[in-house]
């Protein structure tokens, strides 16, 4: 039987970061992929895909330029769902090949198949068993599908397979208002599908700052999408002639008809076909498995990360917690956790992104907090590209000045954060910020300009600075 130092199961930015990163550092790896493509969610299934289809939407519809100069840039066709996926489909074919080649490169074994624990350091990939001092599970999730919809990835479908659709729907019914989910809301209406978007609570993205989800709620409404609050769906009827509409009975008693329905609430751990019994790792509820700070599992050389440990489950992070686990069990301390706060960045149309505290939870800390605000619009760079709507929110310490939170809706807003993940991580004030000089014109006045605003609050009056 082969021996590792390290075995990593799947090939995710969880797993691919960490075996790679073992390798570098000279340890023997193997990593094992039960699917033909390497990458997982990043690549294969939901981050890349799911941004590169965002800005097609953008490009094909026009809307990147619409308003600049007043010219109307819209395709002089109607895009068809080839022109829309072309992008996609290249981007994830050379994403998982450059996977394959940083594995190759670094010397990593790589075997294909579904691994299986037979033991706490063996595992089983078709008819190989190979053994490991340490293991990483980084087996990722999949979509949460719940027993009442009739997914046929057809016309019912989840986050996964929406990726595969051949027509274009008129119209498209989405349950779920978390990040996946509207994602696909604002990509599909700027497609010009009739979207409804469906959602148990009387919120968006519950996490993110209440008046940049307003902002969003507005823009959406403007690009016709019909937000159907406090209710959830009954049941869904899925005709036998394709031509005709399904149909869509909610709890509150309406009824829908929409040409596509995509369920996006909920994702569940991977971790099924991996044995977890044999050696003793009992997952909770979501199939998700519970790990310490050092990311190890109940089996203290067994390590899980990335989306099969559960929230925040973001590519971003994954990547980290891999690389975290293996500079933990080979005591390399070049990494040894993540930082206090992350971004989130959420590639709606258009983007949000935030860091640190939100309004609502300096009030749960009991923080005198205040806020700057400024608008792309009144910025120079904005108003060169045609903004009209978007803006940065600085939430600050009353008496220190310092930054505790920023939260971006409009243009690159999953670019701009990181400047202010800056502010947070470093508890830099606003005067820091005043003090800075940045390009000009750039979007990253808007930084100034809220923290000029911040100070303005301060003293009681508004000054233009
Ligand atoms: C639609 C969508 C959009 C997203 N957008 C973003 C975003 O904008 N930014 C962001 O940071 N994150 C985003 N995410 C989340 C991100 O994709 C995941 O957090 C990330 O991919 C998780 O990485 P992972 O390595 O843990 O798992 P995965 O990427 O899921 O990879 C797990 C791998 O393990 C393999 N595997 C599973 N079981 C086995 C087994 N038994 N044997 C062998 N192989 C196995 C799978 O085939 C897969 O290749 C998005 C997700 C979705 C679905």
């Amino acid at each position: 039987m082969e021996k590792y130092d390290l075995v990593v199961i799947g090939t995710g930015p969880a797993g691919e970061k960490g075996a790679v990163k073992a390798a570098y550092f000279g340890h023997k790896v193997a990593i094992i992929e039960k699917e033909t493509t390497f990458g997982g969610a990043e690549v294969v299934t939901g981050t890349l895909p799911s941004k590169t289809l965002k800005e097609t939407a953008l490009f094909l519809s026009g809307k990147y330029e619409k308003g600049l100069y007043g010219i109307d840039r819209s395709l002089q066709h109607p895009a068809s769902v080839r022109d829309f996926m072309y992008r996609k489909n290249y981007i994830t074919k050379s994403c998982a090949e450059e996977i394959h080649q940083n594995l190759h490169a670094h010397g990593v074994a790589i075997y294909k198949g579904t691994a299986s624990f037979v033991d706490a350091h063996t595992v089983r990939v078709k008819d190989t068993e190979i053994w490991g001092k340490y293991i990483l599970i980084a087996t990722g999730s999949y979509p949460y599908h719940p027993p009442h919809i009739p997914f046929d990835a057809k016309r019912v479908h989840d986050s996964d397979t929406i990726l595969h659709i051949e027509a274009f729907p008129r119209s498209l019914c989405i349950v779920g208002a978390g990040v996946i989910g509207c994602e696909y809301v604002t990509i599909f209406s700027t497609m010009g599908t009739k979207v409804y978007l469906i959602n148990d609570k009387d919120a968006l993205l519950p996490h993110v700052d209440a008046e940049v989800t307003e902002e969003l709620i507005k823009q959406m409404r403007a690009s016709g999408v019909d937000i159907l609050f406090n209710t959830s769906v009954k049941e869904v009827h899925v005709p036998s002639q394709e031509n005709e509409p399904l149909q869509i009975d909610l709890q509150d008693g309406n009824v829908l008809t929409a040409d596509l329905f995509l369920y996006a609430a909920g994702r569940c751990g991977h971790v099924k076909e991996l044995g977890l019994e044999k050696i003793g790792i009992v997952p909770d509820k979501r199939e998700t498995i519970h790990v310490d700070s050092f990311y190890r599992t109940q089996v203290p050389h067994i390590y899980a990360v990335g989306d099969v440990i559960g929230f925040p489950a973001l590519a971003s992070t994954s990547m980290d917690q891999g690389r975290v686990a293996v500079a933990h069990m080979f005591s390399m301390r070049d990494l040894e956790h993540l930082p206090e706060y992350v971004p989130y960045g959420i590639y709606t149309i258009p983007e949000i992104s935030m860091i640190g505290l939100t309004e609502q939870q300096a009030r749960e800390k009991n923080i005198s907090y205040m806020v700057g605000k400024a608008r792309y619009a009144d910025m120079p760079r904005g108003k060169i590209m045609g903004a009209q709507s978007g803006f940065i929110k600085i939430l600050f310490d009353k008496n220190s000045l310092v930054v505790l939170g920023v939260h971006i809706i409009g243009h690159i807003a999953c670019e701009l954060i990181h400047y202010g993940m800056i502010l947070v991580e470093e508890k830099k004030n606003l005067y820091d910020v005043i003090g800075t000089v940045f390009n000009f014109p750039t979007l990253h006045d808007l930084y100034k300009y809220a923290a000029y605003d911040g100070l303005s609050m301060i003293r009681g009056h508004k000054v233009k600075q």
